[in-house]
């Protein structure tokens, strides 16, 4: 295509209505017309990205391959278009503001006052436009975070006011909003809808594009009249219903015209409708799978959104193997030696959590033992692996003070460590081994039966490591390192062999498991839970 073309996906009325998995969506139709496309995110908040967030403010942090902290969105975008993000595809407030207030220290302004308009706004949108200009795209999907109406995302929308100006035809923007459903009155109401639209022009946008959620059928009436009062064209009014799962969106938004609208908007002759075939099978296999496994999260956080790739993970995996994963949390802080059979009854096998800190973990390492002296799949990732590792240095090499410096600095038996380059880090922020390092595997090993290769690449995100003091002591007593750092000769897999499946990686495979792509430890572990289940 002649221009790069820019979408930008804003809400209103409420959050949490899926603007990530719509944007995903866009970007998975558009692709399957054959367009190159790339999602970003940009988030109206002053950190200078999610890293040092706990996850109950903003749910999971999402690692792309090349070490950027961000958020879970990006996750939906890679899972759906199987196409890898980068540092670039999500900016915050925070990010902004520092690049400004650099460039103005730097004397770049010559003199000139530093204002929200034209400075910010003219490096939002410089950061709009980066990727595209950078990589050739065709389209750009920038989503917006936050609702309208918010006071931190002003600056963004007048960005976006501005390159809807300057590009015409090549920019678009799609509105998500809510259509509450009252029981009492037994109807759809469009008010919000109406009175979102007005906050949007008010700031001087026109959407191009709704798309409405809402929990019950939207007839053509309330269509129609939502397209009357919000001056968009009544095909562009698009309907989105609450469906058994997050991958069905793409399909429904498909059905309901979405691309063809965005491309006619945008002045793209549309030609043939994709099949999206590997996609609907996928679906058709989801479907079909009933028989269940159970699977524990041992962690300590409550909330969905906090292991949010594991959990995707997991649920293709289930698909491939034709089961339907169904996960509990198991609260790691309130599991003793006394309840712990309890906890995991009925689990054909259980995930140790990633995590930072002291909380919870006792819990893990007990649920570790359980799950080792009983034989039942697990799965340790990033600080699980480490807790798999200190159970065994506990009760099988019998250092019964062993324990990561995390935990306990002065431990005798730091089988987990900081690094030396880790030790004088003072900012917590960005300065953990984070993104893709490649490892070795070692052949004849569980794990590279899974992954059926020798060289591999994975995403991490931690500051300690697993101390190479102890790995012959572990080997000879039946844990084996199998996966290796070639460069720096880290352990990032452990596995014990005789068990069914018990193996703990050092990185986070979760990240890099898509719709179409799931990944060969899951795939390999789920596979192993249902074995366990007969
Ligand atoms: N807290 C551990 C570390 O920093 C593990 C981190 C994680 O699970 N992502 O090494």
């Amino acid at each position: 295509m002649a221009n790069t073309k820019y979408i930008f996906v804003t809400g209103g009325v409420a959050s949490s209505l899926g603007k990530g998995i719509i944007s995903a969506s866009i970007g998975k139709l558009l692709q399957a017309r054959g367009y190159k496309i790339t999602i970003q995110k940009f988030d109206p908040y002053i950190n200078i990205d999610p890293g040092t967030l706990n996850p109950y403010e903003h749910g999971e942090c999402y690692v792309t391959a090349d070490g950027q902290e961000t958020d879970l969105d990006l996750g939906h975008y890679e899972r759906f278009t199987g196409i890898q993000t980068t540092k670039a595809n999500n900016i915050t407030t925070g990010r902004i503001y520092k690049s400004v207030i650099e460039k103005e220290r730097r004397g770049d302004y010559l003199g000139k006052t530093i204002q929200v308009v034209p400075h910010i706004t003219d490096e939002i949108k410089r950061n709009i436009r980066l990727l595209g200009k950078k990589y050739d795209f065709d389209f750009v999907i920038t989503e917006i975070g936050g609702t309208v109406g918010d006071i931190e995302s002003l600056p963004f929308l007048e960005a976006i006011r501005q390159l809807k100006w300057e590009l015409g035809k090549d920019a678009l923007n799609i509105h998500l909003t809510y259509v509450p459903y009252l029981a009492a009155a037994g109807e759809l109401k469009s008010k919000p809808t109406q009175t979102s639209v007005k906050q949007l022009q008010g700031v001087g946008i026109q959407p191009d594009i709704l798309i409405l959620r809402a929990e019950h059928e939207l007839s053509s009436d309330i269509r129609r009249k939502i397209a009357n009062f919000c001056n968009v064209d009544e095909d562009c009014v698009i309907p989105n219903n609450d469906l058994p799962t997050i991958y069905e969106v793409p399909v429904q938004m498909q059905a309901e015209g979405l691309d063809t609208a965005i491309l006619r908007k945008m002045n793209v002759p549309a030609g043939p409708t994709p099949q999206l075939g590997p996609w609907r099978e996928f679906l058709e296999r989801r479907h079909k799978a009933t028989e269940e496994i159970n699977i524990a999260l041992v962690g300590k956080y409550d909330l969905q959104d906090a292991y949010k790739s594991i959990l995707e993970a997991l649920s293709q995996a289930g698909t491939y193997n034709d089961v339907k994963v169904k996960t509990h949390f198991v609260n790691s802080e309130k599991v003793t030696p006394e309840n712990i059979a309890e906890m995991l009854d009925g689990m054909n096998g259980a995930v140790i959590c990633p995590g930072f800190g002291q909380r919870g973990i006792e819990g893990k390492i007990i649920a570790c033992k359980y799950l080792r002296e009983h034989n039942i799949p697990t799965f340790g990732i990033c600080l699980g692996m480490q807790m798999i590792c200190i159970e065994f240095a506990r009760n099988v090499l019998g250092y019964e003070d062993a324990n990561s410096s995390e935990m306990d600095s002065k431990t005798p038996h730091n089988v987990i460590d900081i690094m030396e380059e880790q030790k004088n880090i003072t900012n917590m922020g960005g300065t953990m081994r984070l993104g893709a390092y490649e490892c070795i595997l070692k052949e004849g090993s569980k794990t590279f039966e899974a992954y059926k290769q020798t060289h591999i690449q994975e995403r991490h995100r931690h500051r300690y490591e697993f101390n190479n003091k102890y790995k012959k002591e572990y080997e000879r007593a039946g844990m084996k390192c199998v996966g290796i750092n070639p460069e720096s000769d880290l352990v990032e897999i452990v596995e014990i062999p005789s068990l069914k499946w018990y193996i703990g990686t050092q990185f986070h495979p979760e990240y890099s498991s898509t719709v179409l792509n799931p990944h060969p430890l899951f795939l390999s572990f789920v596979a192993a839970t249902k074995e366990c289940k007969k």
